[in-house]
C-alpha cells in the first residue's frame, strides 16, 4: 500500500485533517474528523474495556501469576514542576539537535542519515572541477539511497547519467555515529560543514501559571500520563480497598516538543497515551512483566493486527533505561518506513521501584547496581521528593515494601494509525455489484473499531422500501452507530461504506415488502444473506463480538 493513498483517503473521508489547515497547518498537530474521532474513540474504549472494565479480579487470567485488580484515574495535564524534576524529565528528557547555518533548518541529530561518497565537484563556470570526499545526508526514511543520490547530484552538479562516476563508501549511517561534522553536507545545504555541534533540547512544553506568573511560576505540559498515576498511588490505595497486585490505567493527552515531527500522526507534538502502571511485590515482578508483555501483544492481534507487520521485540541490555530491568516494544512495520524497519506502538517496561522511590526520596541515579539520591555540588539532594510514605504494607505477607512497577505504555494515535494501515485493502477484481467501480478499496477494521457498524439502504426510493429502511435504521441506531443512505446505485453505496470500513450493509428490497427479510452484506467476503428484519439486531450483535 502506498502511504499517500491512505493519507488521501483519510482526508477525503474525514478521518484526519492537518491542524489549523486553513492557516497553512501547524507541523506536528492533527485533527480527527467526523469518522476519525469515532475510530480513535473505539480504539481507546476497546483498550479501557478490555484492560479495566471487563477485567474480572475474581478469575485467574491465562498466564497471570495470580488474580489482580484494575482501576482507573484521570489526572491533570499540568502538574507541580517538582514532579518532573524527581521523575528525571526535567534533566534527562531531551533529544540532541543540530542546526544548519546555511539552510537555517533544525534536525534531530539521530535522524540525519547519510553515506560517504567521492566524486568530482563541478564548480561554477570557469572554475576547475575538484575531487572531494563528503558525507551526503538526507532526512528521507523511504528509499534512502535514492534520496542520497538526488542530494549527491545536486552537490556535485551532475546529471543522472553521470551518477556512475561517484564512488559510494561504507553503509548508510546516522551522523550521530560520526565524530566530526566538517565534511557533512546537511540535508538542505550546498556546502559541507554547515551543521552545528549537537545541542540538547528538552522536549517538554513549558508554560506559565497565573496572570502574574514570573520565572518561578512555570510548569510543563505533561510528556506522559504515567507520573500522574505514581503521585496518586497513595490516594488510590487509601480511598479504595484495592490491594497489591493491582494496576491503575489512564488515557489522556501528552505533549512533546518533537524536533522533527513526521510520518503523519506517528510522531506528533500532541498525542494521546493509554498507560497502565501495575504495582506488584518485587519478587513477583519478573513474572508480571512477562504476563503484561504477552497480554498486550495478544490484544493487538485480537483487535485485528494479525499481519506479519506486527512484532514483539525484547530490548537488548544496552538499550534499557538506567532504572529498567527489562523492556519490550510492540512494533509495526508502518508503510512509510524503509523495508525491514519497524515503529514502536507500545513499550512494556519493568521499572522496578524507581518511580515510587523518586517521588518519596528525590531524583535518583544509578551507581553500580544501586539507585542512589542524586546530590548537588554542596552534597545536598539535587531535587527533593515529596517526603511522603509511598510504601505498601502487605497484610498477608506481614511485610512492608516499595512495590515494583510494570508499565505497558501505548499511544492511541499510533495504534489508530496502525489499525488504519493494516485495514487498507485493495481488491482489484471484486464480485460485480450494480453501479460500482471495478476496483474496490475497503478498510478491513475489526467490527469493534469500525466507526460505523452498519448502513441501511432501500434498494429504490419507492414501493414502501424507504419507510421500512428508515424503521430498521431507527431501531438499530438505538444500539450502535448506523448510517442511512438512499442516494445512487446500490453498488456505489456499498463502495462508499467499504471505503470507511463499515462491516455490514442492510438492503431493503422488493422481497422485504413481501416476506420481511432483508439482505445482510459482509464487507470482507461480499457474501449476502437474507435475514429476518426482527433477527437483525441479534445477528449484528453476534458478528460484532467476533
Ligand atoms: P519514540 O522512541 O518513537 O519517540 P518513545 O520510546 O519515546 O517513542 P514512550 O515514551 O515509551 O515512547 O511513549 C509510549 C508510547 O507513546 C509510544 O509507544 C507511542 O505509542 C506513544 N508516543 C510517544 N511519543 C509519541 C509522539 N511523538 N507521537 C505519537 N505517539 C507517541
Amino acid at each position: 500500500m502506498q502511504m499517500e493513498e491512505l493519507v488521501a483517503l483519510c482526508r477525503r473521508r474525514g478521518f484526519l485533517f492537518q491542524s489549523s489547515e486553513i492557516y497553512g497547518g501547524l507541523n506536528g498537530f492533527w485533527d480527527y474528523g467526523p469518522l476519525g474521532v469515532l475510530l480513535k474513540r473505539n480504539v481507546k474504549n476497546a483498550w479501557w474495556n478490555d484492560m479495566v472494565e471487563s477485567h474480572n479480579e475474581m478469575i485467574l487470567d491465562q498466564g497471570a501469576p495470580s488474580t489482580y485488580e484494575m482501576t482507573g484515574i484521570d489526572c491533570s495535564i499540568i502538574m507541580h514542576p517538582q514532579v518532573w524534576k524527581c521523575s528525571g524529565h526535567y534533566d534527562l528528557f531531551h533529544d540532541y539537535m543540530v542546526d544548519c547555518k546555511e539552510s537555517k533548518k533544525r534536525y534531530r541529530y539521530d535522524h540525519v542519515k547519510g553515506r560517504w561518497v567521492k566524486g568530482l565537484k563541478h564548480g561554477e563556470a570557469g572554475t576547475a572541477a575538484q575531487e572531494l570526499t563528503v558525507f551526503i545526508t538526507t532526512m528521507e526514511t523511504e528509499e534512502t539511497q535514492q534520496a542520497l543520490e538526488q542530494a549527491a547530484m545536486k552537490f556535485f552538479g551532475l546529471r543522472k547519467k553521470d551518477l556512475e562516476s561517484l564512488s559510494w563508501e561504507g553503509e548508510i549511517e546516522s551522523i550521530s555515529s560520526l565524530d566530526d561534522l566538517s565534511q557533512v553536507v546537511g540535508p538542505d545545504a550546498h556546502h559541507p560543514g554547515t551543521l552545528t555541534s549537537p545541542r540538547e533540547f528538552n522536549l517538554m512544553f513549558k508554560t506559565t501559571i497565573g496572570a502574574l506568573g514570573g520565572e518561578d511560576d512555570f510548569s510543563f505540559l505533561r510528556p506522559e500520563t504515567a507520573q500522574g498515576i505514581f503521585v496518586n498511588f497513595k490516594n488510590v490505595l487509601d480511598s479504595s480497598r484495592i490491594k497489591v497486585p493491582f494496576g491503575i490505567a489512564q488515557v489522556g493527552k501528552s505533549f512533546r516538543n518533537e524536533i522533527t515531527p513526521r510520518n503523519f500522526t506517528f510522531r506528533s507534538r500532541e498525542f494521546e497515551q493509554m498507560e497502565i502502571e501495575f504495582f506488584c511485590h518485587p519478587e513477583e515482578s519478573e513474572k508480571w512483566y512477562q504476563y503484561w508483555r504477552d497480554r498486550r501483544f495478544k490484544w493487538y492481534t485480537k483487535m485485528g493486527l494479525t499481519s506479519d507487520r506486527l512484532r514483539l521485540r525484547e530490548h537488548e541490555q544496552a538499550e534499557l533505561a538506567h532504572y529498567s530491568c527489562g523492556t519490550a516494544d510492540i512494533e509495526y512495520a508502518f508503510p512509510f518506513l524503509p523495508e525491514g524497519e519497524y515503529g514502536e506502538l507500545e513499550g512494556i517496561a519493568h521499572r522496578g521501584d524507581f518511580d515510587l522511590r523518586s517521588h518519596m526520596e528525590g531524583k535518583l541515579v544509578r551507581e553500580g547496581d544501586q539507585l542512589v539520591l542524586q546530590k548537588d555540588a554542596n552534597g545536598q539532594p539535587k531535587y527533593r521528593g515529596s517526603g511522603k510514605d509511598l510504601t505498601y504494607f502487605d497484610d498477608q505477607r506481614k511485610e512492608r515494601f516499595v512495590p515494583h512497577v510494570i508499565e505497558p505504555s501505548s499511544g492511541a494515535d499510533r495504534a489508530t494509525l496502525a489499525f488504519l494501515c493494516d485495514a487498507y485493502t485493495v481488491d482489484k477484481a471484486p464480485t460485480a455489484e450494480k453501479g460500482a467501480d471495478a476496483e474496490r478499496v475497503y478498510l478491513k477494521f475489526h467490527p469493534r473499531l469500525a466507526p460505523i457498524k452498519a448502513a441501511v439502504f432501500p434498494l429504490v426510493k419507492k414501493d414502501g422500501m424507504p419507510e421500512i429502511a428508515t424503521e430498521i435504521y431507527a431501531e438499530l441506531k438505538k444500539h450502535f452507530n448506523v448510517q442511512y443512505d438512499e442516494k445512487g446505485a446500490v453498488g456505489r453505496r456499498y463502495r462508499r461504506q467499504d471505503e470507511i470500513g463499515t462491516p455490514f450493509c442492510i438492503t431493503v428490497d422488493g422481497q422485504t415488502v413481501q416476506d420481511g427479510t432483508v439482505t445482510l452484506r459482509d464487507r470482507d467476503t461480499l457474501e449476502q444473506r437474507r435475514v429476518k428484519k426482527e433477527d437483525l439486531l441479534s445477528e449484528l450483535n453476534d458478528r460484532m463480538r467476533m
